[in-house]
């Protein structure tokens, strides 16, 4: 109590569900408040690329600073992670050190390309180096075309699984596809047996990785039995990759 916010997180795009908040709305409140406004877009941010997807990070022009991580859905390798301030200038000035013994401004030269006192780490990779090759491989063409085909194997991985009665999706989105493996799990679970079930989906990833086929996440979702999810960001992944690591996962569960 007696506290003042200063400050809204929005995200675009969480990490397990792959959600995405109303920044529109958002963006209303701080501005009615005065409140600075940041959009964590670094999972979901790669979507702004695509002209058919990047709706969904809709008003994300409002917010004061974005964070977005290159590295994850642009498949920029590790590690790529941006911080963009929209006021020009402000960052450098809360930030530099001005440490002129570093970074001496007094050179003779011109200065404009040191990066010293325009990083937010000190003695570190320029890891922006990576994204600027890419981009200029690819084009944003290149990365739109990238982005939209994740978004297609998204959606048929979710349609796949929505027809197989021993898969459950844990909700209804493609966005990102979350489900478990539902072949053993009795109809309704008694709650005193979903440590058992919880295991389902560790000893399944146990045996693909010790098989060295596929290597995927999962988490519990509250009091609910592990879930995977699935989050297509490498080019080099096709529809029959997908129908593989279906029958793979199908496989591996008949073998509990
Ligand atoms: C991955 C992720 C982060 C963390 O980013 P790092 O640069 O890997 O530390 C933060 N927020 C969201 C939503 C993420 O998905």
């Amino acid at each position: 109590m007696g506290q003042t916010p200063f400050c809204v997180t929005a995200t675009a795009g969480s990490t397990v569900f792959g959600a995405f908040d109303p920044l529109h709305n958002i963006a209303d409140i701080c501005e009615t408040h005065k409140l600075w406004m940041h959009v964590d877009a670094a999972w979901g941010g790669g979507l702004l690329l695509s002209r058919d997807h990047s709706y969904k990070l809709s008003g994300i022009k409002r917010a004061n600073s974005v964070t977005w991580n290159p590295h994850k859905l642009m498949g920029v390798p590790l590690q790529c992670s941006a911080i963009l301030i929209r006021e020009k200038g402000l960052l450098e000035a809360c930030n530099q050190i001005g440490a002129g013994y570093l970074f001496q401004p007094d050179k003779l030269y011109n200065v404009d390309f040191d990066t010293g006192d325009k990083a937010i780490q000190c003695g570190r990779h320029a890891d922006i180096f990576k994204l600027w090759l890419m981009w200029k491989a690819k084009g944003t063409y290149g990365f739109e075309a990238q982005i939209n085909r994740y978004m297609e194997l998204a959606k048929y991985f979710y349609k796949v699984l929505k027809k197989k009665d021993n898969f459950k999706l844990v909700f209804d989105a493609e966005v990102r596809t979350v489900f478990y493996v539902e072949q053993y799990l009795p109809v309704k679970f008694p709650f005193n047996d979903i440590f058992i079930y919880t295991q389902i989906a560790p000893k399944i990833k146990a045996q693909m990785i010790e098989e060295g086929t596929a290597m995927i996440s999962y988490q519990p979702c509250g009091d609910k039995v592990n879930f995977f999810r699935m989050v297509f960001s490498n080019p080099a992944t096709r529809q029959k990759d997908v129908d593989y690591l279906i029958d793979e996962i199908q496989r591996l569960g008949k073998d509990l």
